[in-house]
């Protein structure tokens, strides 16, 4: 369960977690739990670089507080927030109409293109929060250390096994 204006998961128990309706108070929206993978993922490098992330690995979801999408990348520091241009946005759901169905707030377009990487998915938001703490946990240094990158990778496995 995620608060929508503070995006903070609130609790996961089961009686919250089983609530049927979409949207609790106007407050609380129930997080979906099945990844998607999206293999056909059609981006340009062009279409990437206008970004203009710091980093290969970044999460995209629809903010409804402040109606906008917001594109996050994670840092040592934790998750930084960057501004989304809504043009390039709406260029990428052109391209892929699945992200069309994506849920606002709770389910994110998650992009690995680190190096030779051209992952994406549609992942529950928890999910983005997970690989937010766990490079956190595991950043050393400037460049992360190989053991960040590892454990970045094992996170996509556990990410690509669930989506099937
Ligand atoms: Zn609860």
């Amino acid at each position: 369960m995620l608060e929508l204006a503070t995006r903070k998961i609130v609790c996961a128990c089961d009686a919250c977690t089983m609530t049927f309706v979409p949207v609790v108070e106007g407050r609380f929206k129930v997080i979906p739990r099945d990844p998607r993978a999206l293999p056909d993922f059609q981006m340009s490098e062009a279409e990437w670089e206008n970004l203009a992330l710091p980093i290969s690995l970044a999460f995209f979801f629809h903010h409804t507080p402040n109606a906008k999408m917001v594109a996050m990348y994670p840092s040592p520091a934790g998750a930084t927030e960057s501004l989304l241009p809504l043009s390039a946005w709406e260029s990428l759901v052109r391209q892929n109409p699945a992200l069309s169905g994506m849920e606002a707030d709770v389910e994110a377009l998650l992009v690995d293109r680190v190096r030779e990487n051209r992952r994406h998915f549609i992942v529950p938001i928890d999910k983005c929060f997970e690989l937010v703490g766990l490079i956190r946990m595991h950043w050393r240094g400037l460049s992360g250390g190989e053991e960040v990158w590892r454990e970045i990778d094992r996170f996509f496995e556990r990410l690509q096994e669930s989506a099937r």
